[in-house]
């Protein structure tokens, strides 16, 4: 059984800075720090923590403790004024998340607040106790198609809440109201931690799911777990596994919420690990690198990641967690020329951006420069190597089309394909691997060919097949094209020729007779020169060889219809079915003298011929138009004795018998 444990498993950036301060304070100092409510919605760390000397309290009136600690939920504004009017030391752990949220609402104007997530949350307390203008909080659809308001609104989000679900809500609230602002306030931990979980859940069997039963972003990392139909427990120590469990899981998936702490976790793969000892996957994030970079000052140059809240025709703004929202001009979204920026974004989505300007009350940004210069050096670095680069087409230009690699390429008509195109509007919005063929940087050009890209892999292609190619053997092809002498098949990057005596049993006059181009079919190598890059192939062998029907339908003697398929001064070739010519000797062509067959017969025609000889094994078979001559006369004979008696004329029952022999 393989063990793989969440890489975001355990205490998240936030609640690991509120314990590591809590601890400072307290630890080793019994009695001297007490929490505001408690720290972490999990048991046996609330016990752990008492274990210490740390109490939690719910009022802070006549508490012994010299120190308080606010928790990472944070507080409102009149709770923080009561706490610090106690005269106590206080010690602010709320999360920088949830303080991005407090600074958007203390910062609103004459606009209604909404809040997606539990009202009965502490964090979500602490945000409503700072609303001004009217306020609601709604967590699911229903909720919110029943708001109603005149204000315009703005929109945060409890920090823990599933992002999934939030999707549905935006979706009615945009609807719904003309003016709004949303602010997707998910943190970034809680994002990743329930991204990853629905992908561990994907590769496990059995999911366990480690926290406190009132931690709320645990209760949804377990709804995650079970909306994808994997068997999911949600326990809060090892004290509540069942080792039956694990009968017939091969590989079990261990998550936890942000309030877990570490030991807890290692009790429990410890555990798993104890009766099943074959593999674990662990990797830890550095939520302290995740909390520098939130507090890291802001400058031109850096690259910032945020949520767009707003698109107006011409300019979008968005959070990217900064005291104000970063601007983003039309012409800074993308290189692409368009009317509005809805075509290029919505609201709610996540964009990668430069910072290009910084004053005291504004934040411009652009996606199009860092976009470009990304690009560049990955351009660059294709055309220096010779790689390919993917792009899409966007446009149709004099002269080519314009492919979106991340800055503007350019390629000519003539590199469009191997073979000329004349609509090339076929092309927009399709994805093309190219290679980049010119690049100056000083002038922005990009010339690139899809082209040199497609002969690249048809050369690939070709050296492949002409390694793996064995004669002897049938391979899978399709016709490019037909010629007199016979028809060319492409069998994985190079075209191998079925000559026209190879096509069928049959003679066959022009390959179109049998095949078509375009048409996919079976063919075996008969031949692989790979110096010249020659591959001979067959149709015909891989066909049934219609003389193993030769002893079955024809005896010696017997009568029969044929088409002179051929004249030589020695005889006349008389085909009997489809791959099956017979001879007739020139002395057997008639009872009188025969200079030439030409002189008596044409290709094409159709003769009546008896059977003289078989022999399957030389695949011959001799045959005579005298003697079927003298049966036909005999038959006539015959036929005008009754003709009288039967009233039939010999004419109607021998057909142009007579008319064949004449000619
Ligand atoms: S879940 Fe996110 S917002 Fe909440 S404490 Fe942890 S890091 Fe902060």
């Amino acid at each position: 059984m393989q063990v793989l444990v969440s890489k975001y498993a355990g205490f998240c950036p936030g609640v690991k800075r509120a314990v590591k301060l809590t601890l400072q304070h307290g630890e080793g100092k019994p009695g001297r720090v007490a929490t505001f409510g408690p720290l972490v919605h999990n048991a046996q760390m609330i016990e752990h923590l008492a274990a210490k000397g740390i109490r939690t309290l719910d009022s802070v009136a006549d508490a012994p403790e010299e120190i308080i600690v606010v928790r990472s939920h944070g507080v409102s504004p009149s709770v923080m004024a009561a706490l610090k009017a106690t005269g106590k030391n206080i010690v602010d752990a709320t999360c920088p998340f949830v303080s991005k949220i407090h600074s958007i609402v203390d910062s609103l104007d004459n606009r209604c607040l909404i809040v997606i997530g539990d009202a009965h949350h502490p964090e979500v307390q602490g945000i409503l106790g700072r609303a001004r203008y009217g306020v609601s909080v709604i967590e699911d659809e229903d909720s919110a198609s029943q708001i109603h308001t005149d204000l315009p609104v703005t929109v945060v989000v409890q920090t823990t809440f599933d992002q999934q679900k939030l999707k549905g809500i935006l979706a009615i609230l945009q609807e719904k109201f003309q003016d709004i602002e949303i602010h997707n306030t998910i943190c970034s931990s809680t994002r990743d931690r329930q991204r990853e979980v629905a992908e561990l859940a994907k590769k496990s069997d059995l999911m366990l799911v480690i926290g406190g039963k009132n931690s709320a972003n645990t209760g949804k990392l377990v709804a995650i777990c079970k909306q994808s139909g994997v068997e999911t427990h949600y326990i809060q120590s090892v004290s509540n596994i069942e080792p039956h469990w694990f009968s017939n899981v091969f590989t079990v998936g261990i998550a936890a919420g942000a309030s877990t702490p570490e030991w807890i976790i290692r009790e429990v793969v410890d555990m798993v690990m104890e009766t099943n000892n074959e593999g674990i996957e662990e990797v830890k994030e550095d939520s302290n690198a995740i909390l520098d970079e939130q507090s890291k000052p802001l400058g031109v140059g850096d690259i910032v990641v945020g949520n767009v809240v707003q698109v107006n025709p011409d300019e979008v703004l968005v959070d990217v967690g900064y005291k104000m929202e970063g601007l983003i001009r039309k012409d800074e979204l993308s290189f692409r020329k368009v009317e509005n920026c809805s075509e290029l974004v919505n609201v709610g989505d996540e964009l990668e951006a430069e910072i290009t300007r910084l004053t005291e009350d504004l934040l411009e940004l652009s996606v199009r420069k860092l976009t470009q210069s990304k690009a560049w050096k990955t351009v660059k670095e294709a055309f220096d190597n010779q790689t390919s680069v993917s792009g899409r087409v966007v446009e149709v230009v004099k002269g080519g089309l314009i492919v979106d690699l991340g800055l503007r390429a350019f390629m000519p008509a003539s590199l469009v394909d191997l073979r000329f195109v004349e609509d090339l509007s076929q092309f927009v919005g399709q994805e093309v691997t190219v290679l980049v063929i010119e690049l100056e940087r000083r002038r922005n050009k990009v010339i690139v060919s899809r082209k040199a890209q497609l002969m690249r892999e048809t050369e690939a292609k070709k050296a492949e097949t002409l390694a793996t190619l064995e004669e002897g053997t049938t391979v899978k092809g399709i016709v490019r094209r037909l010629t007199n002498f016979g028809a060319f098949v492409d069998i994985g990057g190079i075209d191998g020729l079925i000559h026209i005596s190879e096509l069928a049993h049959h003679r066959v006059e022009h390959p179109s007779e049998v095949l078509k181009e375009d048409q996919e079919l079976d063919v075996y190598v008969i031949k692989v020169d790979a110096e010249s890059e020659r591959v001979s192939l067959s149709l015909k062998r891989i066909l049934p060889d219609p003389w193993t029907e030769v002893a079955t339908k024809f005896k010696t003697g017997d009568a029969v219809e044929g088409k002179v398929v051929r004249l030589a001064d020695f005889g006349a070739f008389v085909e009997l079915i489809p791959g099956v010519d017979g001879l007739v000797h020139v002395s057997q062509i008639s009872d009188e003298h025969v200079e030439k067959p030409e002189d008596v017969l044409a290709t094409g025609q159709v003769v009546k011929v008896t059977i003289l000889d078989i022999d399957v094994q030389a695949k011959r078979v001799s045959l005579s138009m005298r003697d079927a001559v003298r049966t036909g006369k005999k038959f006539a004979k015959e036929e005008r004795h009754q003709e009288s008696s039967i009233g039939a004329t010999i004419g109607e029952r021998l057909g142009n018998f007579f008319d064949q022999e004449d000619e």
